[in-house]
């Protein structure tokens, strides 16, 4: 018995014995077959398989199933490029040196050629790896940009618009800095300060924002009404021939003249005249609302007097006043009083300091006249509602450059 057991045991022994030694053998032949697509690739798996202890192996293989384009380059010369790499630069962290790796061999570059741009720029605290292509092009077509400002540029993505227009990188990095920069209007920025090459780039930001690269009256749109309180009205934006207020209400005699305003704007003035009363400050309504055929008389009226030039720039052109909004009040201190007396009234000085705290700003203010297009009118009220025209105060802004910055 004890034989036979022994006997046995060798047996069974033997054949698990060979039944691994198959399975071992089997594994790699499967992984050959996987890959016989491409002979080549194989070839020189078998290749550097030899000269790469296994750790390393295995950790190189995962970062390139994550990031390089395809596993048939795996163990390739850019899998031993990248060993190489790492093991030269181990301060760079693999990721960024796969994203490296793989932009050489995209563009066929043998990456020590290219290896001090890469090195500079990897130093630079916002490089972004995945940028690469974008940072060694740009560096590459530039005059003699630094590294830093190569990845400020690519990261803000104005690499494009200052090659495309040869435009100074100075200039530009200065705009983004701009507080009322917007990206949008970055080619009309441009566009402006080639022809305006003495102003500082807030007033460049100022200016385009405003649509002074715009001709008055002749470059306009159509004004979006669905912004209603906010709607902007001027030589750029206007109304329809038949825009009329849906809201419009009469105004009683003791606030201004019976003609017609909207119904909010009416509420939100009647707190602000109550306020002024309490302080002892009068006012009086002497010009809402007006039709665009009132506003058609109006104006012709003023350029049979004064000519076209002249007129433009004190009334407007029907379909470009604000009265037709309904959002504007033209104010003297009292009844029967003209509207120059405002500004030398005490009601001037309570409505610059007071406002709005009930939504309304001064909308032609002075040495603003090139930015709004009409020269100073104290009398002139805009009702934009508290929020807006609190921000507009603090920032000093005219409502122009309000509207283009947090409207449109
Ligand atoms: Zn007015």
């Amino acid at each position: 018995m004890k034989k036979s057991i022994l006997i046995t045991s060798i047996i069974i022994l033997v054949i698990v014995s060979v039944i691994s030694i198959f399975k071992i053998k089997i594994k790699p032949n499967k992984k050959v077959d996987n890959s016989t697509n491409n002979s080549v690739n194989s070839n020189i798996d078998n290749n550097v398989d030899d000269s790469i202890d296994d750790n390393t192996k295995y950790d190189a293989i995962e970062i390139e199933t994550n990031d390089f384009e395809n596993l048939e380059n795996y163990n390739s010369y850019y899998y031993k490029a990248y060993l190489n790499y790492s093991k030269n630069n181990l301060d760079i962290d693999k990721q960024t040196i796969v994203y490296f790796i793989n932009y050489c061999r995209k563009n066929n570059i043998e990456y020590m050629n290219i290896n001090d741009y890469f090195i500079n720029l990897y130093k630079e605290n916002d490089f972004d790896a995945k940028k690469i292509d974008r940072y060694i092009y740009y560096l590459q077509n530039s005059l003699n940009s630094s590294y830093e400002n190569v990845v400020k540029i690519v990261n803000n993505n104005l690499d494009t618009v200052i090659l495309k227009n040869k435009v100074d990188e100075d200039f530009i990095l200065n705009l983004i800095n701009e507080k009322y920069y917007k990206s949008n209007n970055l080619e009309r920025y441009i566009n402006y300060f080639q022809n305006n090459k003495s102003l500082s780039s807030k007033e460049i930001v100022t200016n385009v924002n405003s649509n002074l690269d715009y001709t008055f009256y002749k470059d306009y749109n159509m004004t979006d009404t669905s912004k209603d309180t906010l709607m902007i009205v001027n030589k750029h934006y206007k109304l329809d021939n038949n825009y009329v207020p849906k809201n419009l209400v009469t105004i009683e005699p003791t606030y201004g003249y019976q003609f017609e305003i909207r119904q909010d704007v009416y509420e939100a003035f009647k707190n602000m005249y109550n306020a002024a009363k309490s302080d002892g400050i009068s006012m009086f309504i002497v010009s809402p609302y007006r039709s665009y055929k009132l506003q058609n008389s109006i104006y012709n009226n003023y350029v049979a007097i004064d000519g076209i030039n002249k007129a433009d720039t004190y009334s407007a052109r029907p379909g470009f006043s604000e009265h037709q909004s309904g959002l504007a009040v033209d104010l003297a201190p009292k009844a029967y009083m003209d509207l120059d007396t405002f500004v030398t009234s005490p009601s001037y000085n309570w409505m610059i300091e007071n406002s709005y705290k009930y939504g309304f700003i001064l909308r032609y203010p002075q040495n603003k006249e090139y930015i709004t297009g009409y020269m100073y009118e104290p009398w002139h009220y805009r009702y934009v509602g508290v929020e807006a025209a609190t921000i507009i105060k603090n920032e000093d802004l005219t409502f122009e450059e309000y509207y283009e910055y947090y409207v449109k």
